[in-house]
């Protein structure tokens, strides 16, 4: 059975689009989705202090908790669950392990075997340039054959090893010219099970 690693958020979780409501609710600002960015602090407009201090009042807030599944994520994950061993490979850092586990159980029926949080933020010296990492080595390290990532440096990371890798979504964050050999754009989870030829 080939193995698939499959990123969370904007891929499963529709997780921009929550995190905007969330944020200006909390911040007061009028950010829109084609503002959204991993990184914070230039989405925010702030400074590195403010940044960090808005990150701890969103976990204190547990933010991802709310979050939809992406259209179409639940159905797919069912299909692809019998035909592939699937796994997780997440930004997310560790401290957010239950309650990304709870929410997957919450809107998922498949039970992922193997969830990796790459730590990009886990602590004050990561956090400043947490946006920049890639999640390369993770997946050689979880032996995947296929990633289905929403960000561009990822999908990169993974076709220089030799991965065939779907990038995600038609995103703000995730447009190109062009994208490099072995990297297949799915602007939805239809058009994954059509790639993926799955019945
Ligand atoms: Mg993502």
């Amino acid at each position: 059975m080939k193995t698939l690693a499959v990123d969370i958020d904007n891929v499963l979780a529709a997780s921009a689009e929550s995190f905007i409501v969330i944020s200006n609710k909390l911040f007061g600002d009028h950010i829109t989705i084609s503002d959204y960015n991993e990184d914070r602090q230039k989405m925010w407009c702030v400074d590195h202090k403010e940044a960090e201090r808005r990150c701890e009042v969103l976990q204190a807030n547990k933010y991802q908790k709310n979050y939809l599944p992406v259209y179409g994520a639940v159905q797919a994950i069912n299909k692809l669950g019998k035909q592939y061993r699937l796994v997780l490979v997440t930004s997310r850092p560790k401290f957010a392990e239950e309650l990304t586990k709870n929410w997957l159980k919450q809107h998922f029926d498949y039970n992922f075997g193997t969830i990796v949080f790459a730590g990009f933020w886990d602590n004050a010296k990561n956090s400043k340039d947490g946006h920049l990492r890639h999640k390369g080595d993770l997946f050689t390290q979880v032996g995947a054959d296929i990633v289905i990532d929403d960000q561009l440096k990822h999908c990169e990371a993974a076709v220089e090893t030799g991965i065939r890798t779907i990038l995600f979504g038609d995103y703000a964050w995730n447009k190109a010219n062009e994208l490099l050999s072995g990297i297949t754009r799915c602007i939805d989870w239809t058009e994954v099970i059509k790639e993926l030829e799955i019945q």
